[in-house]
């Protein structure tokens, strides 16, 4: 049972071949079992039990949804109220939240049973899942690896079935870079298609929620629940949101593909290229058009985002002052104490790294040099985007530049870190939406593609996917010891 897609539960949900009751016990089991991926950080046993007896109920009275009765699982940024809440740090270890998360909500609505808060990067800063405080979590397809960051354990739990589908968010690349790194598919929506209310904030004008699932479908179904204007979040957009699966099966007829030569110059692995040409070979057989393009600012990416994103950290992250709610140290002496020690003690390395630097970025006298300059930065990559997206129909490319690297590997080399997320973060920085899709493997790891699309776009996004799962099967491995 647990290696079905979300439509393929569903249709056993409805026809009682396994009741919701049976379904979650199943998979509450096995995140028992298989415990070393440190892939949660608290699981709900009593409340997914709980809510399994009453989607068995609506399952039995005709007013189930397509999600009632399957297990979830939350990226443990998104607020569950009487939960747990700790966004992977000590500073909200003990932080239960007074109220859902829109995200969070919206499966409730729909009858989603919620297994559990799924491990991350401290305050999602980071592209390997080893700034937890919690601990690392370990690639499902090699222990030793890395799942990738800041949503791994999202894609460790995707991809080893401890939960048929999760949530992640993604600031600079951390739903797709561990969807690639984990072999399953991740989608960043549009900025402003996923309500942000209740979802802890990194990088607010970056930051955006979506789904993590198996496969585009599963994708489809997830992002139809999580998407939707939402009046708590002012940067949330009001546009109509499309029936996702309705638009699956199109033809790629014609498809105008672009690739960018930025994307596969030196740095990318030569076998992860070689892997992406059988992508788009296949890409081709289906009817697409590949065409070659350029995009000049691209390389200005991940200068600007260091900037950007810490600066907006460090604004963020002020209200971890050690007096509202969050971790707060032994005997302050005064008020000054209270906060430096409290947050001193209650944040980890990288995070600090991120506020010293956002704070620097800000300050009277740096703020043109930087923060101005790094916003002229993303405007012109804004615009390498438009420009490109009006040429071609989808831009197509890496989302790492190579499979998962080792546990400890690049820990304390932050730079070679950031540059993990080489081909992820301009995307953020323009707003538009994203996918990464298991395309192959490299010595037992896999591979992911990139497909990224303009403005709301998410439909054909997932047609473009979709059309590629239907003629390929690497979305259908399923990692050694977890079958
Ligand atoms: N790795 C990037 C960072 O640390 C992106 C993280 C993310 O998308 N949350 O900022």
């Amino acid at each position: 049972m647990h290696n079905k897609t979300l439509a393929e539960l569903s249709l056993g949900l409805q026809a009682k071949t396994y009741s919701s009751v049976e379904l979650t016990q199943l998979f509450l089991d096995r995140i028992n079992q298989h415990q070393q991926l440190n892939a949660y950080i608290t699981v709900t046993p009593e409340l997914a039990m709980a809510q399994a007896k009453v989607a068995d109920q609506r399952l039995a009275n005709g007013t189930a949804d397509l999600l009632t009765g399957i297990p979830i699982a939350q990226k443990d940024i998104f607020c569950t109220q009487d939960v747990m809440t700790t966004c992977g740090s000590k500073m909200l270890a003990n932080f239960s939240a007074p109220y859902n998360a829109t995200v969070v909500d919206k499966f409730n609505q729909a009858g989603a049973i919620m297994l559990g808060k799924l491990n991350m990067d401290e305050f999602a800063m980071g592209s390997s899942n080893e700034t937890s405080y919690f601990g690392a979590v370990r690639n499902p397809w090699n222990l030793n690896s890395v799942p990738g960051g800041s949503s791994g354990g999202s894609a460790a739990a995707v991809s080893a079935r401890l939960a048929a589908c999760a949530t992640g968010t993604d600031t600079g690349g951390s739903i797709r870079q561990p969807a690639a790194l984990c072999g399953i598919t991740g989608l960043k929506p549009t900025y402003g298609r996923v309500s942000r209310y209740g979802m802890i904030a990194y990088a607010s004008s970056l930051d955006q929620g979506g789904p993590m699932t198996r496969n585009a479908e599963d994708a489809a179904i997830v992002l139809q629940t999580m998407a939707g204007f939402d009046e708590k979040d002012s940067t949330s957009v009001d546009v109509p949101v499309p029936d996702y699966r309705a638009g699956l099966n199109k033809s790629l007829a014609g498809l105008k593909i672009g690739l960018p030569k930025e994307f596969f110059g030196e740095g990318l692995d030569e076998n992860v290229a070689a892997t992406l040409a059988t992508a788009f070979d296949e890409y081709r057989r289906l009817g697409a058009e590949i065409i070659d393009i350029t995009m000049p600012n691209l390389k200005l990416a991940i200068p600007a985002y260091y900037v950007i994103a810490p600066a907006e950290c460090s604004a963020n992250l002020s209200r971890f002052d050690g007096v509202r709610y969050g971790y707060r140290c032994e005997n302050p002496v005064d008020l000054t104490d209270l906060y430096t020690r409290s947050r001193g003690e209650g944040f980890g390395k990288e995070v600090k790294r991120r506020i010293l630097m956002g704070t620097y970025a800000l300050s009277t006298g740096y703020y043109d040099a930087y923060y101005l300059k790094a916003q002229k930065i993303r405007r012109l990559i804004s615009e390498d985007f438009k420009t490109a997206l009006a040429s071609v129909d989808v831009i197509m490319g890496p989302v790492t530049p190579s499979t998962a690297f080792g546990i400890g590997e690049k820990i304390d080399d932050p730079i070679a870190m950031y540059l993990s997320d080489i081909y992820t973060i301009a995307i953020n920085l323009a707003g538009v939406p994203a996918m990464s899709i298991p395309a192959g493997f490299v010595a037992g790891m896999p591979v992911g593609l990139q497909l990224i699309g303009d403005y709301f776009s998410e439909d054909r996004l997932l047609n473009i996917a979709h059309q590629y799962q239907q003629v390929t099967d690497w979305h259908n491995f399923i990692p050694t010891g977890f079958e």
